[in-house]
């Protein structure tokens, strides 16, 4: 993730934080392993606790996959888990990355002992040990 994309992150969030980042990766592996066109050729799914931190993850999406809330092509439900299903609209094929509740109680404690912009970095760094692709 470059510079340039955290600072627009911080720009449209707020604030940087480890479960934006994390939507803003998993956001960008699931549009290219489903070659689902940005903005228009995707829906999203999220299931996670409705509060924040973990809905800053609904933020990382919109701005990963280009599905906004104003175009009606990302949604969230609210659940104790995160599961975020990803759908090519074109093709119809889907994806669900999982996150479990361990990675959910470790982006927590970074976020206490290392503040935004440090649980942040250490959350790019991890980056794919985050989550898990499942196929549908
Ligand atoms: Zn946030």
């Amino acid at each position: 993730m470059s510079e340039d994309e955290l600072e627009l992150a911080r720009s449209f969030h707020g604030h940087l934080g480890p479960f934006l980042a994390l939507g803003m990766l998993i956001g960008v592996r699931a549009l290219e392993f489903l070659r689902a066109r940005k903005y228009f050729g995707v829906k999203v799914v999220v299931r996670c606790p409705p509060n924040p931190p973990q809905s800053c993850i609904v933020d990382g999406l919109q701005l990963s996959t280009g599905a906004t809330y104003g175009k009606r092509n990302i949604e969230l439900i609210p659940s104790d888990d995160i599961v975020v299903e990803f759908i090519n609209t074109d093709t119809g094929e889907g994806i669900h990355m999982l996150i479990s509740g361990d990675t959910i109680e470790k982006l927590k404690g970074w976020l206490n002992e290392l503040g935004d912009e440090g649980a942040t970095r250490m959350v790019i760094s991890c980056g794919e040990e985050l989550f898990e692709l499942a196929q549908r």
